[in-house]
Order: structure tokens, then C-alpha cells, then sequence
């Protein structure tokens, strides 16, 4: 403070007006959080909160929010995401804190923000120097200067202001927020101090993203506003803006169009909907939860409670993703909430419930189907989100290869037969069927469905829905189904035998049948029907063609990096390879939300079943010599679809192991 020449005028490199800030040199006064050693990363300083809150708190409620972070990065270079793919959980945990850069020593007011600057290479000491002289008459700072000239990105500022205080920077284009910190300011408050509460530190403390990280009156009110203490981080003013802008447009982006109508006929129930759940930060933090799922394009929503707190997580890409945190007191409104949207009864907390609710969210139709489940912390609520204005997608555009799809698509134009999907939950089967269903489509073709739920709805298609509370298997809706002259029948799973006989002799009278079925390969779908009871002979001729399937994250074009994976790695890894792959590795930038990956393709391995196969089917051989002959008549196992598809740079031999697994 000594040098106040030193001190940058933020108000001009901010575009401030005058008379809001006081003459301070703000390194020391804004953080109130308990000063950091400057040596130790980032890293040791988290941890070293997190188990002083658990020790505080007995390890009962220990902030998960930090505490369960793992390696936090250093460096502005993201974390190797193929690594941390690998990890599983752990990669989602450390999506929030990404983005973070701690500064790596302590402001210093003998330091020049110009100093700064060069010291980490963002612009060189003869520009710098150009800018100060220019400076000199403008009445602007070099920064300013700088900034203006394009030779400094508002971020690389952010970046050196906070290592000038000895503050943290957030890329906020990388840095995963909690709405449910975002939330405990209003977004005026945020407009007007420019300042947004980001993440949780620990239950005391919030982090705040501040594009002028000197306005102290800015922290005290929302120190004051939100009954936490406030640990400033830098992030870029455009880049603020944006999130305030974007958090407000969440606020409004969900309607439901039945809410209205809903209230005043529901006797008690109404009572508690204006006790807890009614109130506006509850229906705003909903609406914002559902806006922000629809818009990553989150399959899932989980809300899970824990012993403090409501932990929200979206299913993106078929990989499970830490979102954001709720507050123990706010939790049940949440819950309450969400299940008065989808009409259950909110006083039943002991049952599992569910319900449905169909919403618009920024103009798209989308349906949430809301089961709840008791668990000892209270109930968690799943929301799969069904999205009915999604276009069933063409047969040509889910990956298979040239070989796969004519095989795939000869065993479905059959007049009959059974053609099979298998695979785990998740893994793309029905999207697969209905990309077949809309080929079969044509108005001289009676096609009946029945299915668990019915996903989309198709134009000339009969669709059945199986209830199990109206007693509608799926065998029950076959068999009356059958009693309706199809020509082609859908079956969303075969899970018991009776679904399978019924299946396997509709195959057998003339009715094209397409299914699924739960198993890892193509080969085992025969094992596992004759498992089930079903005579070898019958699933020998019924059976056409199987596709075994997975979804395999397809890599962000905009930052994948080239890598290059040695033979010997891939042979450890279970390829087969001759060569080296020369492939792509995913690196994460604001376009894919850190995470290195957009969109999903599927991997396919489909078999044919000829005589051969039939054959050693009716000895009732194993999967393993089914595969054998089916590979040698040219059937391209999962893991090599795979590194085809890391070869062609659509995707990564880590993501490839992750979803086909070591087998
Ligand atoms: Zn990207």
C-alpha cells in the first residue's frame, strides 16, 4: 500500500464510474476467508478447509461440495480428460473445479499489473512498454491500452489481477457453477455488483466470481445478503455478464403449461404447496435445475439427499455429472416441489412414487418422468427427460458401419423373424429400433409397439404403454397385440420368459419382431433366450440377426488434441493392432463444458445368424463358440467397431474401454 502508484485504476479498466470505490489496496481487506499459504497449490489449501469443516462438524456434515474433490488443478492447462474419464465418479467431482487457478504467490504491492502481465507471458515487455508510454497521455491505463489493442484478452487480465492480489481466477467458460449458490443472490444484486456466488468452499463460505474484485461494499452486502462469508475469485467481466444473463434466462425459460389450472382442487395438499413448496426461490431453483438439464442435454436428473444436504446430478452423455449442491434446509421444498409437478402426493415420503409432467422449456416440448425413492437421508427423485420434439434419428446417422448396416437392415425387412438389440441400460437399443421402425413405416404395414415408456411417439405406429398398475405386461400386451394382425410387432425388452416364447413364436407365424435384450455381445443373446427356457431349436429359427451395441462419447471437435497411442499400449488394452493408432485424446473448452466430448455415436457388432451358427446354437454351445464362428463369418466384435472409431478420430480408446469394457 505503500506505492498507491503501483495500484491499477480499475475504475478505468473497468469501465467503473467514479465515487463507488474507496482509495485501498484491496488484496488483504476482501478476503476474509483465513489467508492461505502461498507456497502450497491449491490443492493442499482445499483439503486442508475441507477436514478442518469435518473435524468441526464431528465428520457428519462435512461440505461434500470440496472435500470430495480430488486432484484440482494447478495450472490454466485443463486436466488430462482421458485420465480422468478413466476415474469414473471422480471425473465428474472435478468438473466444478475446473477452470480454478490459484495465484501463485501472494499479491505484492511492488509488483506492476504491467509486470504481471509479462511475468506470465501474455504479452511481451516491449509491448508493455509501448502501452506505458502510451499511456502517459491518454488519461487510460496501460492496461486499458492493451486491452483495447487486442494484444491482452479480458481473461488474461482477469488472470494477472488476481495474481497481482494473490486472489483465485475463474474461467467461468470452464468452471462449473452452483446454481444453488448462484442462487442465494438475487439477480440484481449480481447486475449491480457484477459479482456471482459460484460454489460453496465449505458450508460458511461462498466463492465469488467478481469482475472488479476491489469493490469491498460489493462483498459486504453479499456477505450480509447471504449469511456466508465471501472468498473473492477474478473472472473477466464479459464473462460475468454472460452468466448473470444466463442464469436469468434459465429463470424463465421453463413453463408449465397445466401449473395454473392445477391449484385450488386439491384439498390438503394445497395447504403444504403454499407452506414449503410454493415459495419462489424453491420454483425458481426447479425451473433453473430443469432449464440447465434440457440445456446440456442431460438424459437424467438425479436429486439425491444426503445427511445435509440435496445433491443434484445430470446424466450427460451417459456419464453421471456432479451439479450442484443444495442446502439442507431448502432440500425438501425442492423434493416437495418436484413432486407436485408431477403430481404425486407429497405427504407419501415412504413409498416410491411415480408420476409424470409435461413442460416447455424454451420453446420444446419435454416430458419428465419422475420417480422418487425413500432413502435413509429422505427421498431422492430421478427425472428422465424425454425430449418429444427430438427427431428419431435416420438409420444412417447412429454409426454403423457399411458391413453392420446392410446386415441389420436385410434382417429387418424380412417379412418375418426376429431381429434383437442387446446391450446394458442406456446403451442407444431403442433409438436403434425406432431408426428401423421409421424405414418400416409405410401405410400397408400394420406395426404395433408395446414398451416401458413409450419414448416417442410415431406418426402410424400403434404404441402400447405397459403399466404395471394396470396389471399390462409386456407378454399381456403381446398377446393382445397379437390378436391384431400385425405385421411388424416392437417389444421394448424381453426380461422374462414368457415375453421370449410369445416373441419367438410370433417370429415363427409370420410377424417380423424386433426387440431387446440385456446382454454384453451379440452371442450371448442366444445363451441367454435359451437360458430363459425357450427350446434351442425354436431360438435357432426364429432368430435373425442380433446388434450388440454401446454409446461411445464422440469428441468435441473444437479442442480434441492429436495423441498417438503405441501398439503396445493398445495390445495391453485388449485391441488388436498392428500399428500404432494415430488418434485424438479429449482436451475440454467452453463449447463441451470441460468435459472434452459432444454428442454420442454408437459402436455396433452385429451377427448374423446363419446356418453354422444355428448349428452350434441347437448343441447348445457357449457364447464363446458362437462368437468364434461368427467373428470368422466376419463379424466385427464392439471393441474393434471402437478403434475403428478412435481411428477415424470420432472418439478416444479411453472412452472406447469405458463403454466396452475389458472383455
Ligand atoms: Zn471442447
Amino acid at each position: 500500500m505503500s506505492d498507491s502508484a503501483s495500484s491499477p485504476d480499475l475504475h478505468t479498466i473497468f469501465g467503473i464510474e467514479e465515487g463507488s470505490l474507496s482509495e485501498h489496496e484491496p488484496s488483504v481487506e476482501i478476503e476474509p476467508a483465513a489467508p492461505r499459504d502461498a507456497e502450497e497449490g491449491y490443492e493442499g489449501d482445499v483439503s486442508g478447509g475441507a477436514s478442518q469443516a469435518r473435524a468441526g462438524a464431528q465428520g457428519t456434515d462435512a461440505p461434500a461440495v470440496l472435500g470430495e474433490q480430488d486432484p484440482v488443478e494447478h495450472g490454466p492447462a485443463p486436466l488430462e480428460a482421458s485420465e480422468a474419464d478413466r476415474e469414473g465418479a471422480a471425473a465428474a467431482s472435478e468438473g466444478q473445479w475446473r477452470g480454478i487457478t490459484r495465484a501463485s504467490r501472494r499479491g505484492s504491492s511492488a509488483r506492476f499489473l504491467t509486470d504481471v502481465i509479462v511475468d506470465l507471458g501474455f504479452v511481451s515487455a516491449q509491448q508493455v512498454k509501448e502501452a506505458v508510454e502510451a499511456s502517459r497521455n491518454a488519461g487510460t491505463t496501460p492496461e486499458r491500452i492493451l486491452l483495447e489493442s487486442g494484444a491482452l484478452t479480458a481473461d488474461q487480465l482477469a488472470r494477472a489481477l488476481a495474481e497481482r492480489y494473490g486472489l483465485d481466477h475463474l474461467d467461468l467458460s470452464v468452471f462449473s457453477v452452483d446454481m444453488g449458490a448462484a442462487n442465494l443472490i438475487s439477480s440484481a444484486a449480481a447486475k449491480r455488483y457484477q459479482a456471482v456466488p459460484v460454489a460453496f468452499v465449505d458450508k460458511r463460505t461462498l466463492l465469488v466470481a467478481m469482475a472488479d474484485p476491489s469493490n469491498v461494499l460489493a462483498v459486504d452486502d453479499i456477505a450480509i445478503m447471504t449469511g456466508h462469508e465471501v472468498r473473492v475469485a477474478v473472472a473477466a467481466p464479459e464473462d460475468v455478464a454472460a452468466l448473470i444473463t444466463r442464469l436469468n434466462r434459465l429463470e424463465d425459460a421453463v413453463s408449465d403449461p397445466d401449473a395454473l389450472v392445477e391449484e385450488g382442487g386439491r384439498g390438503e395438499e394445497v395447504v403444504e404447496l403454499h407452506e414449503s413448496a410454493e415459495d419462489a426461490p424453491t420454483v425458481k431453483l426447479v425451473n433453473q435445475i430443469i432449464a440447465q438439464a434440457v440445456e446440456r442435454g442431460a438424459s437424467d436428473v438425479h436429486l439425491s439427499p444426503h445427511e445435509r444436504e440435496l445433491h443434484v446430478r445430470f446424466r450427460i452423455d451417459g456419464v453421471l455429472q456432479d451439479v450442484t449442491t443444495v442446502p439442507g434446509r431448502s432440500a425438501p421444498g425442492v423434493v416437495s416441489r418436484v413432486k407436485i409437478m408431477a403430481e404425486l402426493n407429497i405427504a407419501e415420503r415412504r413409498l416410491p412414487q411415480d408420476g409424470r409432467v409435461s413442460l416447455t422449456v424454451d420453446g420444446r416440448r419435454i416430458d419428465l418422468r419422475a420417480v422418487t425413492l425413500p432413502s435413509v437421508h429422505g427421498e431422492a427423485v430421478v427425472l428422465r427427460v424425454l425430449d418429444r420434439d427430438a427427431n428419431i434419428a435416420e438409420l444412417e446417422e447412429l454409426g454403423l458401419g457399411q458391413v453392420e448396416r446392410e446386415r441389420f437392415e436385410a434382417a429387418f425387412n424380412q417379412v418375418h423373424g426376429a431381429v434383437l438389440v442387446t446391450g446394458p441400460t442406456g446403451s442407444g437399443k431403442s433409438t436403434t429400433l425406432y431408426a428401423a421402425l421409421k424405414m418400416l413405416n409405410t401405410p400397408e404395414k400394420n406395426i404395433l409397439t408395446v414398451e416401458d415408456p413409450v419414448e416417442y411417439q410415431m406418426e402410424g405406429l400403434t404404441q402400447l404403454q405397459v403399466s404395471r398398475k394396470g396389471g399390462l405386461t409386456f407378454a399381456a400386451g403381446l398377446r393382445s397385440m397379437m390378436r391384431a394382425d400385425p405385421d411388424v410387432i416392437m417389444v421394448g425388452e424381453i426380461r422374462d420368459r414368457e415375453t421370449a416364447q410369445i416373441a419367438v413364436e410370433s417370429a415363427l407365424t409370420g410377424h417380423l419382431v424386433l426387440s431387446t435384450l440385456h446382454t454384453n455381445d451379440a452371442p450371448s443373446a442366444i445363451t441367454r433366450l435359451i437360458e430363459m427356457g425357450i427350446e434351442p431349436f425354436l431360438v435357432a429359427s426364429a432368430l435373425d440377426c442380433v446388434v450388440a451395441q454401446r454409446l461411445a462419447r464422440v469428441l468435441c471437435t473444437t479442442c480434441k488434441r492429436r495423441t498417438i497411442v503405441p501398439t503396445d499400449v493398445l495390445h495391453a488394452n485388449g485391441f488388436k493392432a498392428l500399428v500404432d493408432l494415430e488418434g485424438y485424446e479429449p482436451v475440454g473448452c467452453r463449447r463441451c463444458n470441460g468435459s472434452g466430448y459432444r454428442g454420442r455415436i454408437g459402436l455396433y457388432e452385429v451377427m448374423k445368424v446363419t446356418p453354422e451358427v444355428q448349428a452350434v446354437a441347437l448343441e447348445r454351445r457357449s457364447a464363446e463358440e458362437i462368437c468364434e464362428i461368427a467373428v470368422r463369418q466376419g463379424m466385427r466384435r464392439l471393441r474393434d467397431d471402437g478403434l475403428e472409431k478412435a481411428r477415424q478420430g470420432l472418439t478416444s480408446i479411453a472412452e472406447v474401454l469405458r463403454v466396452v469394457g475389458s472383455t
